[in-house]
């Protein structure tokens, strides 16, 4: 198999490099990356924004959409090389939810009309999506949710309470899963709707998370009069949607990228740093930890292509599995990764906002960021058993909590 770029490919990798390079000259100091970056202060948000206008510029938002909706029709391998450079970097500017589930839901399920008032946007980098699906009592079994949005003429009433909102108070808009039918159950009677978070009733609560920052929210709606002509796809038929909404979310790569430039990193300091009158990087058991971890970002990185080349082939099936099990392993080796660093660095590992921190403290803050992963996307026990079922044809058994 040959992995080597081409040469118009080796020249967008450049391209890429030399953008990304400039570009993250502006983050603001101690930018720290990931949902934390963009999220938790307005100083990193206000970057995110200005990185997506320019990625928007440049049209790489809209990357691979069709040409009509202002895309580029990129090849799978673009793509892949787009989030690989990203991922080096750790540059914002994607909106994870406007761009990558909300967007190809539109593409696969809306009107004309929505495609032509909401594609370009996201295209140009203008406005930010939050996901409105997990309530209180839906999570892996989003099926039961129930808030309402209840049809009146023109609009649909909304009331109910979604919860874990990343973004949403940074949010201009929301992609909301919800019930248009009361008297029904489960995935039957539920329908999608494009939000303005800005309506009258909505609240958004911050919902802290264990080391105090507010990435997350409770999202209220009290009688809000949604548009009927945002209505997203069929009324009554958000089920089969959100299904498919649901691979996008599980299909991003880019990660491994970024878990390298850290695994690298965490080497430096090993070299750097003596204990007991030797280097770290000389201990063998951190020599072993430091292998394991780049072989599975290696892992990982050939996983990514194998997804990309499913997606070329439009081979739905092999990418349901093939995307789960890239959920799985990153989000596990994210855990792995910063355990192993917090471990080596011993007790300063648990140092976080300190100038002594090694790694700027940015270990300590993976450890605690990561826990969640392992729960958002679809947990990763529901990966297993779609990987169990769609990957390896298992029989499908009944969760009883
Ligand atoms: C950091 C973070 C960010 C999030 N961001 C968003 C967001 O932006 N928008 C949004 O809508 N939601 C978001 N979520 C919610 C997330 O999607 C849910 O937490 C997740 O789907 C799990 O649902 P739950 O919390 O209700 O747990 P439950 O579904 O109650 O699960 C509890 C436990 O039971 C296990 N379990 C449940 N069903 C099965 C089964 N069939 N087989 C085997 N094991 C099972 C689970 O794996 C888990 O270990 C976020 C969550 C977190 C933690």
């Amino acid at each position: 198999m040959d992995f080597s770029l081409t040469a118009e490919e080796q020249a967008f990798e450049k391209e890429l490099e030399v953008f990304f390079e400039a570009e993250m000259k502006n983050a603001p100091p101690e930018f720290a990356g990931g949902l934390e970056g963009i999220y938790a202060n307005e100083e990193g948000n206000n970057f995110h924004k200005y990185m997506a206008k320019r990625l928007g510029e440049k049209g790489w938002i809209a990357h691979a959409w069709p040409k009509q909706y202002g895309g580029m029709e990129a090849t799978i391998m673009e793509q892949m090389i787009f989030d690989e450079v990203r991922g080096r970097y750790g540059a914002p500017g994607i909106d994870a939810f406007g761009v990558g589930m909300f967007a190809p839901t539109l593409l696969v399920g809306a009107t004309e009309e929505q495609k032509e008032r909401l594609l370009p946007p996201i295209a140009k980098g203008e406005v930010f999506y939050c996901q409105g699906w997990s309530e209180p009592d839906a999570g892996s079994d989003l099926a039961s949710v129930t808030t309402l949005a209840i049809r009146d003429g023109d609009h649909f009433i909304v009331n109910g309470q979604k919860t874990w909102t990343t973004g949403g108070h940074y949010s201009d808009h929301m992609f909301l899963l919800a019930r248009t039918d009361s008297d029904s159950k489960r995935g039957k009677g539920l329908s999608v709707f494009n939000v303005d978070m800005s309506l009258p009733g909505i609240e958004v609560r911050p919902l802290l998370y264990m080391d105090g920052n507010h990435i997350y929210n409770e999202v209220y709606f009290k009688d809000v009069k949604l548009p009927a002509y945002d209505l997203i796809g069929e009324e009554g038929k958000g089920w089969d949607l959100t299904r498919q909404t649901m691979n996008f979310e599980r299909s991003g790569q880019g990660a491994y990228a970024g878990m390298r430039v850290i695994v690298d990193e965490l080497i430096g300091y090993m070299k750097n740093t003596k204990r007991g009158g030797k280097s770290l990087a000389d201990d063998p058991i951190n020599r072993k930890k430091i292998a394991q971890l780049i072989i599975d970002c290696e892992m990982g990185t050939t996983l990514g292509y194998k997804i990309g080349w499913y997606q070329s082939k439009n081979d739905a099936m092999n990418i349901i599995w093939s995307a789960s099990s890239s959920k799985l392993l990153a989000t596990e080796l994210a855990q792995r990764l910063s355990q192993y660093a917090t471990e080596i660095m011993g007790s300063y590992g648990q140092m976080e906002d300190d100038p002594e921190a090694p790694m700027g403290g940015h270990m300590a803050n993976l450890y605690q960021f990561c826990k969640g992963m392992t729960i958002y996307a679809g947990t990763n026990e529901i990966q297993r058993n779609l990987i169990a079922w769609v990957g390896l044809g298992l029989p499908r058994l009944k969760f009883k909590p």
